[in-house]
């Protein structure tokens, strides 16, 4: 079997079309521009990457962006004092604080300082308890994303076992919610499962979380089933440059899987787009006005 691969890029390419439509449409009707403002402490180069992404893709979809990059020297109260100020700001309907923070500043407490109503990261404790508990939250990006790339193989995921490979705040755990929210039956596994290729190969759908390059093997995969890999890892590469893989064999598991996200081009992309979609509906909120259906 050659799995089909899901192209996570055209897919967040339609996507951020969409949002972009959507606040066309807000900015025209009801005055309302969505903004978002990234905060950066530090020069962690992954981090800028990233960063630079996310503003050029919210301009890119008529929002508006501002960045805050600060010294890692800052001090806990002064970051603080940053996040505050955009809680208050109007024209700010999103905050994402780019992990991660210096050792000297604690990422839990600054998540915690954030306004739930502008969490577009959706890392907030409010919001996720709002999403265990099945009240509409906002919800973080890259299990929305991982959704969305499932449901373009399955539109219906009702009754299909999802193994979750990874129990972090930020993927694996609220990916679970949402998998269970959309009726699939679910395991979550981690560094202490037992056996885990048995445990991943009863998966209907199988989402890899873990952070260890090409650790899900062909036999851990059942055959037919839908692989998405959310891994990022850098490993050596020819000429002594370093390259991209995931968290899956991609080239043997593809034989086996009956679809499979590919890294780069997976997951990636949607977590993006699924930021954008998430300050749309903060920004909608704030004005009390429904959510775009995208
Ligand atoms: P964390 O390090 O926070 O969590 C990793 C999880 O994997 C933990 O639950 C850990 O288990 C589990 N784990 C680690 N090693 C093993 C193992 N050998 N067997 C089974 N389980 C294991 O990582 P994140 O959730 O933040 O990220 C996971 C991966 O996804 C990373 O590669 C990261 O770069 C990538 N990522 C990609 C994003 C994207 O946009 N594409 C966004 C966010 C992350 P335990 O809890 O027991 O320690």
């Amino acid at each position: 079997m050659t799995a089909r691969i899901i192209d996570g890029k055209a897919l967040a390419e339609d996507l951020s079309a969409k949002v972009a439509a959507a606040v066309q449409r807000l900015t025209q009707d009801h005055g309302l521009e969505p903004g978002l403002a990234v905060v950066l402490v530090g020069n962690n180069p992954a981090s800028e990457i990233y960063v630079r992404s996310k503003s050029m893709k919210t301009v890119a979809a008529g929002m508006r962006s501002s960045m805050h990059k600060l010294p890692d020297t800052i001090t806990e109260d002064e970051l603080l004092q940053v996040v505050r100020q955009l809680n208050d700001d109007r024209a700010t309907h999103g905050i994402l604080v780019q992990l991660p923070l210096p050792p000297h500043i604690d990422p839990h407490k600054m998540i915690a300082a954030i306004d739930p109503a502008k969490d577009v990261d959706g890392f907030h404790p409010v919001n996720a308890g709002r999403l265990a508990t099945g009240l509409p939250a906002l919800v973080p990006c890259t299990p929305l994303g991982c959704i969305r790339l499932a449901k373009s193989v399955h539109p219906s995921l009702s009754g299909l076992a999802a193994v979750v490979i990874g129990r972090s705040n930020i993927v694996g755990k609220p990916l679970a919610q949402l998998l269970l929210a959309e009726n699939a039956t679910v395991t979550i596994a981690h560094s202490k499962t037992r056996d885990l290729p048995a445990v991943a190969r009863r998966a209907d759908l199988l989402f890899a979380a873990v952070g260890q390059a090409e650790m899900v093997k062909r036999d851990w995969i059942k055959p037919g089933a839908t692989v998405i890999d959310v891994g990022i890892n850098r490993v050596p590469g020819e000429g002594g440059k370093s390259r991209v893989v995931g968290d899956v064999a991609f080239a043997e598991a593809a034989e086996a899987a009956g679809a499979i996200t590919p890294v780069p081009g997976g997951v990636g992309p949607m977590t993006i787009a699924c930021l954008m979609l998430n300050t749309v509906r903060a920004a909608c909120a704030s004005a009390g006005l429904s959510p775009p259906d995208l």
